[in-house]
């Protein structure tokens, strides 16, 4: 019973989740209440496709603690196809083989583990797209 709950709310603790203006049907993430364009409220929540491309992206070569163990590691600015750019750590690929307009999509991994009791802190990342059909 745990187990399939744990399951069924999986995607929607980890997707990414901003919110629609109902006013002029723009995309917001991250959520903050009130629309960018027209200002209306917008409280309504939206899970984006995590699906995007790399708008901009720079390698970080000096991590701060708790990230030693990446560096190398590149921060992209993602493009969502729904609009919204969101900043985050690059995953599964080189440096130097990330691109101006590369489909990415957005994974779930292990941020970095924090201080001395270990806590693993996970968040989203991006990925090059792969087409593996959802089971
Ligand atoms: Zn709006």
């Amino acid at each position: 019973m745990e187990v399939a709950r744990h399951w069924r709310t999986r995607h929607q603790r980890y997707g990414l989740v901003g919110e629609v203006c109902e006013s002029c049907g723009n995309k917001i993430f991250p959520p903050r209440d009130i629309c960018p364009d027209c200002e209306a409220p917008a409280k309504t929540p939206y899970t984006f496709s995590g699906l995007g491309e790399v708008y901009s992206y720079s390698t970080v070569y000096h991590a701060p603690e708790g990230y030693e163990d990446t560096i190398p590691y590149t921060v992209a600015l993602v493009k969502l196809e729904e609009g919204p750019l969101v900043t985050a750590q690059l995953a599964d690929i080189e440096p130097q083989q990330v691109s101006i307009g590369m489909p990415v999509e957005m994974t779930t991994r292990k941020v970095r583990q924090e201080g001395d009791l270990g806590v693993i802190v996970y968040g989203y990342k991006f990925r090059p797209r792969v087409h593996v059909p959802e089971v």
